[in-house]
């Protein structure tokens, strides 16, 4: 993503009653339901960029906790604006880096995490950063409760294939793959199109998806 700094954005994100501030990070750990006041599910969408789908995905599912994770504070301003316009109560924020998904998310606590076009850090020797990574995988299957999912979406086929190639060595099997998201109307059906998702399928970018789970036996 071409990253625009905006002047005073991290500031603003510091003061947002809409983001969990850094300094409490660790203590969120094992206590979602506590911070959400529910024991709703707690689903997490990471590199959420400006946040359409998660605040979309909150406001139709008032049932379901939401944390949208960002790296960049710059980004998730976006994101914060439109909740000061309309507060969604099932709907947190983090800023930080996915690396550090364990310091916030205790075992099991995550229901479902969604990747939404993940950067494709081309370079192999940035592999390790791509989010549907082996490593990244790693941490998914810490937070994740026994039978959580993750789905991925993207318009980059080679990012992918290399997702699709990381699933069975890191233990998961795929339940769903589509090369042609919008082209299959029961898939479509439902789905929440992202910021990037509206821009890439308007060019005629046919949209990857897939939806894993754990395979059983590596539970
Ligand atoms: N999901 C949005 C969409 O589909 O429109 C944004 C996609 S944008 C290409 C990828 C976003 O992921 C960027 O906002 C980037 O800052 C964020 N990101 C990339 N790596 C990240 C990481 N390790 N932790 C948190 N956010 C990350």
């Amino acid at each position: 993503m071409r990253l625009r700094n905006i002047t005073g954005s991290r500031e603003a994100i510091a003061e947002s009653p809409y983001v969990i501030q850094e300094a409490v990070h660790s203590e969120c750990r094992g206590k979602w339901n506590e911070i959400f006041g529910n024991d709703h599910p707690v689903r997490i969408e990471i590199g959420m960029g400006k946040g359409k789908f998660i605040h979309t995905m909150a406001m139709r599912n008032p049932q379901i906790n939401y944390v949208g994770i960002e790296k960049y504070s710059s980004v998730l301003l976006r994101a914060v604006q439109k909740m000061e316009r309309e507060e969604i109560p099932n709907l947190k924020f983090l800023r930080m880096d996915a690396e550090r998904l364990l310091d916030v998310f205790g075992a099991g606590e995550v229901d479902r995490i969604y990747l939404n076009f993940s950067d494709p850090w081309p370079k192999d020797r940035h592999a390790k950063r791509r989010l549907p990574s082996g490593e990244f995988l790693a941490l998914y299957n810490v937070i994740l409760k026994p039978g959580g999912r993750l789905e991925f979406k993207t318009d980059n086929r080679e990012l992918f294939d290399f997702a699709l190639a990381q699933l069975e060595p890191a233990g998961w099997r795929a339940e769903l793959v589509t090369y042609d998201l919008h082209g299959d109307p029961a898939l479509a059906e439902g789905n929440v199109m992202t910021e990037y998702e509206e821009k890439f399928s308007s060019m005629g970018n046919p949209i990857c998806k897939y939806v894993i789970c754990r395979r059983a036996e590596s539970l």
